[in-house]
């Protein structure tokens, strides 16, 4: 039976990711009473479930953080303020109240809140599988799509799939480990940035095998091959150790789709002088939220909590405006 948590929140914010758990720090250090509530078992985000150990090098004030560190860094702020954590709970449905509160329905129990602010991000991590059959069998036997730490491929062949900026980020990251990298992708073309583009052609170890495909993936218990298909110049077996699926992430908003926001695709439309969704009381921040130039990335995930939690704290106190600087307030240095 479900678990009922009646205790009344300010703010519950669905997602634990850097956005999410900025959004709590801001929103507690402006005194509401905050709940945050994460599917994973970690707070962090992409972050720490996809690429833990690359480093982000366009966040404010830091000139280069892993996005490990980040990510612990983000939960060291929001804990100065205690807002209460809640990990592996998926939230599912929401139900308005006649009091104008709402209940968040999770797969584990309800939660009370005044209002909710959605960080859901990409929803759950569903990996885009690569296309070669049977490719699913190999998961866990030398197929990855989320990076285990660098140094297992330490001295290893590894081949990368793919040709945007996950494939591309990957190869430069585990090159620096492994003795060879081999990128495949189906096109002469690649979406990453230009800049990792030139980096990966001019790293010794990395080979671009291009236009081709993973045909079959190749071994015993564990991945010990592939057979790539060129398009020019037909079918090879190659040795590798390891194979990086770096073909990215399905956006799914998962249950969050049913809650009669208006979506585009799988983000949620938000006001941006607001970011208020199309129900009243609810929010959204960072890649899932929607509106015309938005850009996704860490620092603009920060940049509209700030404007979220100042609408949120009017909806809130009606009469109060904006946010105070967190250099005047009483409570920052809890
Ligand atoms: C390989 C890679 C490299 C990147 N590099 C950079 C970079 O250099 N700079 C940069 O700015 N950005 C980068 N990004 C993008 C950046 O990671 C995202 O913009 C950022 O993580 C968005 O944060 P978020 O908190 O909005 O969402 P997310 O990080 O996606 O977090 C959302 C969280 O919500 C949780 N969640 C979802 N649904 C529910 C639910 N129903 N109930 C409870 N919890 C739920 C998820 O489990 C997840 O933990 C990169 C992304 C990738 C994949």
């Amino acid at each position: 039976m479900e678990a009922v948590r009646t205790e009344l929140f300010d703010l519950t914010i669905v997602g634990g990711g850097p956005v999410g758990m900025f959004g709590a720090t801001l929103a507690s250090l402006h005194g509401m009473k905050v709940k945050i509530i994460e599917s994973l078992p970690e707070l962090g985000g992409q972050l720490y479930a996809l690429y833990p150990e690359k480093p982000v090098y366009d966040v404010a004030g830091f000139p280069a953080v892993p996005a490990k560190d980040l990510a612990l860094s983000l939960v060291a702020q929001m804990e100065r303020y205690r807002p209460e954590v809640v990990l592996k709970e998926s939230v599912e449905t929401v139900e308005a109240l006649a009091d104008g509160t709402f209940l968040l329905h999770s797969n584990k129990g309800v939660h009370g809140t005044r209002a909710i602010l959605l960080a859901v991000g990409i929803g759950s991590f569903l990996p885009r599988r690569i296309p070669a059959q049977g490719a699913e069998s190999w998961e866990g036997k030398g197929l990855h799509y989320f990076v285990p730490p660098l140094d297992t491929f330490a001295g290893q062949h590894v081949l990368v799939v793919g040709g945007g900026d996950t494939a591309v980020d990957w190869a430069l990251a585990v090159a620096g480990k492994a003795r060879q990298v081999t990128v495949v992708h189906r096109r002469n073309e690649f979406r990453a940035q230009e800049d990792s583009v030139r980096q990966m052609h001019e790293t010794d170890n990395i080979n671009v095998v291009t236009p081709a495909e993973v045909e079959e993936i190749l071994g015993a218990d564990e991945v010990s091959g592939v057979r790539i298909r060129h398009q020019e110049k037909g079918s090879h077996e190659l040795s590798v150790d390891a194979i990086i699926g770096g073909l990215g992430f399905h956006p799914d908003l998962g249950p969050v789709k049913t809650w009669g926001l208006e979506l585009k695709g799988s983000t949620i439309k938000v006001a941006p002088e607001s970011m208020m969704t199309t129900r009243p009381g609810i929010w959204a921040v960072g890649d899932a939220a929607f509106y015309p130039g938005k850009v996704k990335l860490i620092a603009t995930g920060f940049g509209e909590v700030g404007i979220a939690v100042a609408q949120i704290r009017t909806f809130l106190h009606p009469g109060v405006s904006g946010l105070p600087h967190s250099t005047t307030l009483k409570n920052k240095n809890r």
